[in-house]
């Protein structure tokens, strides 16, 4: 059996907001916006890519120089930028690029997965969090973007690009999941999964990380939630496309969904 503690995500839009898709078929715009069944979406893997993003900041910040919590670079080794390994050579990001697990590794030797993995999931294996796509049922304004000839000081023609984007004040809602126990396999939130008999796979939940901060296996669920998940998501932040025009800026509320 498979327990979880749910939590309701409101996104509300401060600033006209836009997560593109790319240019559909049926579509009349250059430039829609993501939709599904008809409503505008906010995708899994956006709102996943974000919480990422933000797990990655805290960890650095609140743990940087501890080699148990770095986050990894989720990309495969051989496709790291220059910049990455710099992040990488500053010791701000665990080295090899992404986490990732197969059965294969386990027979020779378990390579430890990073804390966001730990969370989210890396390749190869399932994390503790379901990042849902959140709806809404407001339906997005079509704009015009236009580009003036300098010379002739007048709009050019065939330039026009129309593109679709949302007003603020939009209201976005989904579902979190959070998995904290999963008797099948054993695995627990918060503890480490054992695998093969290695113990190695979550090793920043090992007692060594315990000198640099607090003793993570004590802490319980909501705990546990609170800092690593609902806490980076709550607040003001930017996200989704046409950052440099004004868009993006968005307010996150988290609240859990009691039984
Ligand atoms: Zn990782």
């Amino acid at each position: 059996m498979k327990s979880f503690k749910k939590f309701s995500i409101a996104l509300v839009t401060v600033d006209p907001f836009r997560i593109g898709t790319s240019k559909d078929v049926m579509s009349a715009f250059d430039n829609p916006v993501a939709m599904i069944g008809g409503k505008v979406v906010v995708q899994g893997p956006t709102l996943k890519g974000f919480l990422r993003n933000r797990l990655e900041e805290y960890l650095i910040d609140t743990y940087g120089g501890n080699d148990l919590m770095k986050p990894c670079i989720p990309s495969s080794e051989n496709t790291l930028s220059a910049d990455e390994k710099i992040l990488i050579k500053d010791g701000k990001y665990k080295p090899n690029g992404a986490c990732h697990y197969s059965s294969e590794d386990a027979r020779k030797r378990v390579s430890p997965i990073c804390p966001v993995c730990y969370f989210l999931g890396a390749n190869g294996l399932n994390g503790f969090v379901r990042v849902p796509y959140l709806y809404t049922e407001s339906r997005p304004d079509e704009l015009y973007s236009v580009r003036a000839d300098r010379a002739k000081d007048a709009v050019v023609d065939r330039t026009n690009r129309n593109y679709q984007i949302m007003a603020d004040h939009t209201v976005f809602n989904g579902i979190l999941e959070v998995l904290t126990d999963n008797s099948l396999n054993g695995w627990k939130l918060g503890q480490k999964r054992k695998i093969q008999d290695s113990d190695r796979l979550d090793s920043w939940l090992n007692e060594r990380s315990v000198k640099y901060s607090k003793k993570f296996m004590e802490l319980t669920y909501d705990e546990l939630i609170a800092e690593f998940i609902i806490n980076l998501l709550n607040g003001e932040n930017v996200m989704g496309g046409f950052k440099s025009k004004g868009c993006g800026k968005v307010n996150i509320t988290v609240t859990i969904i009691k039984k």
